[in-house]
């Protein structure tokens, strides 16, 4: 059986392994981006401690992954990401 810290997991820009589990199931709030209003600068990447956000042609993030804390939200100069209760829309 693989030892727990050997299943991979997203890597975080900050911390090697980063801190992420599998947070789908706790969580009350995930953040929802509205592609319309980003311009990609990157900074929820940046804060985002679980290394969760993606970038690519657009920016995405893993919900399996994301513990729903809302930084992400707070430093987005843009106001592009909302936080939305889990179970509506
Ligand atoms: S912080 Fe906001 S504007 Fe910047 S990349 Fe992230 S979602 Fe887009
Ligand atoms: S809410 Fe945002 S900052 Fe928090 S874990 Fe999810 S993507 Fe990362």
């Amino acid at each position: 059986m693989k030892h727990p810290w050997l299943v991979k997991r997203p890597i975080s820009p900050w911390l090697p392994g980063g801190l992420s589990r599998q947070n789908k199931p706790n969580r009350t709030e995930r953040p929802v981006l509205d592609q319309d209003k980003c311009n990609k600068c990157q900074l929820c990447w940046i804060y985002c401690a679980d290394g969760v956000v993606k970038r690519a042609e657009q920016m995405s993030i893993d919900y399996e992954y994301c513990k729903g804390c809302g930084v992400c939200a707070i430093e987005c100069p843009r106001g592009a990401i909302t936080m939305v209760r889990e179970g509506t829309e």
